[in-house]
């Protein structure tokens, strides 16, 4: 018996006529001797539109308000999960109408069990043999994706874009043979083709280049699903819900590093305008005040990603940095403002629009002059860079939010990846 995961975003299930052609894709990967099961997004806008009713409900407004998340996060998952259960049923029944025997399976049913970190639970374990003895039985189980329940059953969401991941973390526990990722692009691109016309479909990504490119912004797969499949080696492949069944669709291929011949210096190029720069001037330069700041961040919660240190202008000070999420920027003012007693720093400044711009590659193991062909590219263009950090297989910047769009395009085209 072989099993094959299948899973289908938001617009590819937006409305009644898209799911009944996700239920003729289903139905055409049917075969004697394998078991399906299908995970589900909300429909597209959806999740969206709950967000806003669970936010109102809780008295929050554009100008703040609301409640602590201790709070609201776990009727906030009450809330959201219910998306992804209206598509499951819509799904089984487009199956049940064109003869092929399927029945929707909610988490709790399953059961699917998470963590209690409501909002952006982490899932331990699944337990799939009812679910898999219904498959291999010859029904299609139809689950929704980004819901998970605990210990003592309460509803948990994954976090935002988190099908990918119930998608993976299903695959992996059925052993199936490949977790097929159905979205509205045909494949992973050299870049997010909307903002990037000439981006290339690539025919294979190795999970490394896949989990930076996924942290670093491109939201085709979410990044703990690229984990996940990096983990338990479970082949996930990207392809289009916009194909008819038997018209060509190879998609993308996330696979193991040695099955990539041809090793690219630069794959991809990902972008993300959610991020704050906050500015720390004249902080006393003496060991342990680095220690102390984001010990204090880390306590809060706050999600750090780049930091850059110098010198002040006056004796004995100096200057920090640091990037983290827009949302999360206010308090990270407000937890520096709280250890300012200890740090003595003079001025705290955050910045909101600016962009984190990133080229990715395994090539650049190897390769030597890739920064200064980013740097190159950019002071061309006359953008300046105001922080960078690197890893072995990627070079971020941070830039000027402005120019996001105009630094992918010329990184696109400097390292050749436009499309002839
Ligand atoms: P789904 O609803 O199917 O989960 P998402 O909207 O989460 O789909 O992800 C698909 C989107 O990801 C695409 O429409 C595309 O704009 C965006 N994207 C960003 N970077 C890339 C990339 N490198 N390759 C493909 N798509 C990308
Ligand atoms: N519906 C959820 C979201 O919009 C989960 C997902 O689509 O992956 O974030
Ligand atoms: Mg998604």
């Amino acid at each position: 018996m072989s099993r094959l995961v299948m899973k289908f975003g938001g617009t590819s299930v937006g409305d009644v006529e898209r799911i009944a052609r996700v239920a003729r894709i289903v139905a055409a990967e049917r075969k004697p001797g394998r078991g399906l099961a299908v995970v589900v997004s909300a429909m597209s806008g959806e999740t969206d539109r709950l967000v806003g009713l669970a936010r109102a409900s809780a008295g929050e407004t554009p100008n703040g308000g609301g409640l602590p998340a201790k709070d609201f996060n776990d009727e906030y998952d009450v809330i959201v999960s219910t998306g992804e259960q209206v598509t499951t049923g819509l799904l089984a029944l487009a199956l049940r109408r064109i003869g092929i025997p399927a029945r929707s399976w909610q988490n709790w049913q399953i059961p699917f069990r998470t963590d209690d970190a409501h909002s952006k639970a982490r899932i331990f374990e699944i337990e799939e043999s009812e679910l898999g003895a219904s498959m291999d039985a010859g029904v299609v189980a139809v689950i929704p994706g980004f819901q998970g329940v605990t210990d003592d059953r309460r509803i948990t969401t994954l976090g935002r874009g988190g099908s990918d991941t119930s998608a993976v973390a299903v695959a992996a526990a059925l052993k199936a043979e490949r977790c097929d990722i159905y979205t509205d692009v045909d494949g992973v691109y050299t870049t997010d083709p909307r903002i990037v016309p000439k981006a290339q479909r690539l025919e294979k990504i190795s999970y490394e280049e896949m989990l930076e490119m996924a942290s670093l912004g491109a939201k085709v797969l979410q990044t703990r699903s690229v984990e996940l499949a990096f983990a338990h080696r479970v082949p996930v492949r990207v392809l289009s819900s916009f194909v008819e069944p038997g018209e060509p669709n190879p998609g993308t291929l996330v696979c193991p590093e040695e099955e990539i011949v041809e090793k690219q210096v630069v794959s991809g190029v990902a972008y993300s305008r959610d991020e704050a720069k906050v500015t720390l001037l004249g902080v006393e330069d003496h060991p342990g005040v680095a220690a102390e700041i984001f010990d204090a961040l880390a306590n809060a919660n706050i999600n750090v990603d780049m930091i850059v240190q110098s010198e002040a202008r006056q004796e004995g000070r100096q200057n920090i940095l640091f990037t983290c999420p827009e949302r999360e920027a206010a308090r990270a003012a407000e937890t520096i403002e709280a250890i300012k007693g200890k740090i003595g720093v003079d001025e705290i400044h955050i910045r909101r629009d600016v962009a984190k711009v990133s080229v990715i590659g395994i090539g650049m193991r190897s390769q030597v002059g890739v920064a200064k062909t980013m740097f190159a590219a950019l002071a061309q263009k006359g953008i300046n860079i105001e922080a960078i950090a690197t890893s072995e297989i990627k070079i971020s910047v941070l830039i000027d939010a402005a120019y996001t769009e105009l630094a992918v395009r010329a990184l696109h085209t400097a390292y050749g990846l436009d499309a002839a």
